[in-house]
């Protein structure tokens, strides 16, 4: 988790990551987009001075120079984990999974049915607003189905109403009980908190991810410390650039 949560789906999923008080407090200082990272665009190859980097632990950090600028960062609240082999990471109970995979029906078992939807689905899909750009008033189940066979009117969100719906009709609507709806099964007890970086090399002419792969809670002044001399090298090269404006000589 890269961001402080705000919804209650963030704070779920932050919940169930078992973090420290002090992990959820880092996320606060970091900058509000941290969409990149190590193995992420153009940060998953690279070479020499521009491939990504990682280091153990914050005592391993590099020092700061005209070699070495970080520009960016921030902190990220990691738990190991993996797929959950009981529902393949769909974290439905086997009959609502049944029902979902049957949607589009990859496997050709004949019970294929995103064109063939009942009426009480089609009124789930109209309480929760969709339908909408299509239909002005609420359309019958023959007229979604109809105009989905002609174009795409189905997206990821009406299949989840679609299939909840469904699976509640038919009394097997739950969660996968080894995953409890994760869709994934933690392999470590607790969280555990990584330090993204990226660090440009001035004189090389390229850049970097940098992953410090485990932060302590005993690291954090020295961390603080590191970002905010990293924060000053950058205002410090860009200091000069008022005196353009009010040198009045
Ligand atoms: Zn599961």
């Amino acid at each position: 988790m890269r961001k402080y949560p705000t919804d209650e789906y963030e704070k779920e999923e932050l919940d169930a990551l078992k973090a420290e008080p002090w992990m959820i407090k880092a996320l606060k200082c970091n900058p509000d987009y941290p969409y990149w990272g190590n193995y992420e665009d153009y940060m998953i190859g690279g070479k020499g001075w521009a491939e990504r980097a990682e280091i153990e632990s914050a005592s391993d950090l590099w020092e700061l120079n005209d070699l070495n600028e970080v520009v960016n960062f921030y902190f990220e609240i990691c738990r190991k984990h993996h797929e959950c082999e009981y529902c393949d990471g769909s974290g439905l109970n086997a009959g609502t999974k049944q029902i979902s995979d049957d949607w589009y029906d990859f496997e050709n078992t004949g019970r294929q049915w995103y064109d063939n939807i009942t009426q009480d689905e089609v009124d789930a899909l109209w309480e929760n607003k969709r339908l909408r750009s299509d239909f002005k008033e609420k359309p019958t189940a023959e007229q979604v189905n109809a105009l989905e066979k002609s174009k795409f009117v189905h997206d990821a969100i009406n299949r989840t109403i679609c299939v909840e719906t469904r699976a509640k009709r038919l009394g097997v609507y739950g969660y996968c009980e080894k995953c409890e709806g994760l869709g994934y099964i933690f392999d470590e007890e607790k969280a555990h908190m990584e330090l993204q970086l990226w660090v440009l090399h001035p004189r090389k002419g390229c850049s970097r991810g940098l992953r410090v792969k485990n932060v302590l809670q005993s690291d954090m002044p020295k961390v603080i410390n590191y970002l905010q001399e990293a924060r000053k090298r950058n205002d410090d090269r860009f200091s000069k650039i008022e005196g353009f404006l009010n040198d009045r000589r």
